[in-house]
């Protein structure tokens, strides 16, 4: 019998077992087996980890020029293309998306992340001012930017690499060490980026991954350690509350990307088919599990029913199934425990007295797979706009159909929100379309697409929904630190 998988955590270049001798389980939702044992790292792996990013930051790494850095990050990047089925593989096994998804979106993307930020630092200049002097002889300006040091990144588990990379790659070509802490539920690929680092000649201690959960554990340990100077964290809302307070200690800086309830406004105008296409991923892509997933649908009235009708045929086309089948496009949830989690909503929406116009339970999948995290998509209306299937983030395939009489109104309840991060506008009239999105308060807006990303433009959202831009330039915002020389003449 071939020897179970281990998971180690990854320090000063090296992979290590927790000395407490704890692991948890990596299970595959799929089907509810478990795929390897993950050594978790206790406060003394954290300290380790965070000394090790300390140490590196003052060897050849921080020595290393611009164009030096960015060459290594262009050599991570090949470095994961060349082990491109292996990431898919662990991709698809830690969260159970359709390897379709895996191979279009999050690899290619955990690669692209280091090439883009390698490309924007070798690029970006900075200020100079010239500036006169009462003596007449003058003075200039110029500022200069220098990493933060060591960055503590704690990730969720919906894009594990991608979203880690989006973080990690800036951090990196900024000049920065990073002690990285991967969702519980996905630790394969940021173990497996390890390799591929030390392969590429990237020195030990510049990037370290901590294994193990949130609150007492490696997560908790990292966001409280002295040693980190700066912490970048995308996941729950509640959870980021819980960073703020540990980042408090010591006056520590934090990028937060966080969770939404993203609404989308479709107008009577709109070319339907696209509108349909689009709002599909838009609703259902990663069975629901991306921060800028569609939950609320406010419709034009004149197109309401045919929007639900149009929705429904949809969701019958899916195919759920394996997710190592090419043409699988939905898979399961990311855990049980988080299927228990949606579940409850889906309850709520029954006894609240929610219309489902599909959807709304567990399918039967046959065979093992009747043991993984299996949902149907769901589609409800009827409910008012205080329920909190309205309100709160679900993080499923779901969303609630609201439909509108005027713009005035569709913007009023899409506004009404605690949370800010994107929405869908779909519109043949763009007057009207740039109008909605300009009084929209919310971070991203896409026109009549949705999740079309260029990395160079500003990522983030408002409210709730996280402190701070990421991509692109203002990605250097947070990971670098702006000093102003001042040299008179
Ligand atoms: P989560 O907040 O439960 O966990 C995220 C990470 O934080 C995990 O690694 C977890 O172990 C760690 N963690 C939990 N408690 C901690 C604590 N007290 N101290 C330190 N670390 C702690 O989020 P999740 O369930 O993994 O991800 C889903 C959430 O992420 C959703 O709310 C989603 O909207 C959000 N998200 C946001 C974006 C964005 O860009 N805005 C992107 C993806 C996901």
């Amino acid at each position: 019998m071939a020897a179970e998988k281990r998971i180690l955590n990854f320090i000063d270049g090296v992979h290590t077992p927790g000395e407490s001798g704890k692991t948890f389980d990596n299970i595959y939702p799929a089907d509810g087996t478990r795929t390897s044992v993950v050594h978790e790292a206790g406060a003394r792996e954290v300290d380790s980890a965070v000394q090790a990013a300390r140490r590196a930051l003052k060897g050849p790494w921080g020595r290393m020029s611009v164009e030096e850095r960015s060459q290594l990050l262009y050599k991570v990047a090949d470095g994961i293309m060349a082990r491109f089925d292996e990431f898919v593989a662990a991709e698809v096994r830690d969260t159970g998306k359709p390897v379709t998804l895996a191979s279009h979106l999050d690899i290619p993307r955990g690669s692209a992340n280091f090439k883009i930020f390698a490309d924007i630092v070798r690029s970006h200049g900075n200020e100079f001012f010239e500036m006169a002097t009462p003596d007449g002889t003058g003075a200039f300006n110029y500022a200069l930017r220098r990493p933060r040091g060591v960055i503590g990144v704690i990730c969720p588990w919906n894009l594990p690499l991608l979203l880690m990379t989006w973080k990690v790659g800036p951090a990196l070509a900024c000049g920065n060490t990073v002690v990285v802490k991967p969702s519980e539920e996905t630790p394969t690929t940021a173990t497996l980026l390890g390799e591929v680092m030390n392969a590429a000649g990237v020195p030990p201690g510049v990037y370290n991954v901590v294994h193990g959960f949130g609150p007492d554990s490696a997560g908790e340990f990292l966001t409280r350690h002295p040693g980190v100077d700066a912490i970048t964290f995308t996941g729950e809302t509640a959870t980021g509350q819980e960073i703020m307070k540990a980042a408090a200690v010591g006056v520590r800086g934090v990028s937060f990307e966080l969770g939404g309830k993203n609404p989308a406004l479709i107008f009577a105008d709109c070319d339907f088919d696209k509108m349909i296409e689009g709002m599909t991923r838009a609703v259902f892509a990663n069975c629901g599990q991306v921060c800028l997933n569609t939950e609320r649908v406010y419709v034009e009235r004149p197109i309401y029913e045919r929007f639900l009708e149009a929705m429904k045929a949809a969701v019958e086309r899916q195919k759920r199934g394996d997710p190592f089948d090419k043409t699988t496009t939905q898979g399961p949830l990311v855990s049980v425990g988080h299927r228990q989690k949606v579940l409850s909503y889906y309850e709520m929406a029954k006894a609240e007295g929610a219309r489902v116009v599909v959807g709304g339970g567990v399918p039967k999948m046959g065979g093992a797979l009747d043991a993984g995290a299996w949902i149907e998509p769901t589609i409800w209306t009827g409910l008012p706009e205080s329920s909190r299937i309205v309100r709160e983030e679900i993080f499923g395939p779901c969303c609630h159909v609201q439909p509108f009489d005027t713009e005035a109104q569709a913007l009023e309840m899409a506004n009404d929100s605690p949370y800010g991060l994107c929405t869908t506008i779909w519109s043949q009239d763009i007057s009207r379309a740039n109008r909605v999105a300009r009084a929209m308060e919310v971070g991203i807006t896409w026109v009549n697409c949705w999740f079309l990303r260029d990395l160079r433009t500003p990522f983030g959202g408002s409210k709730r929904s996280g402190i701070g831009r990421e991509g692109g330039v203002h990605s250097l915002e947070f990971y670098t630190e702006l000093m102003n020389v001042c040299v008179k003449l």
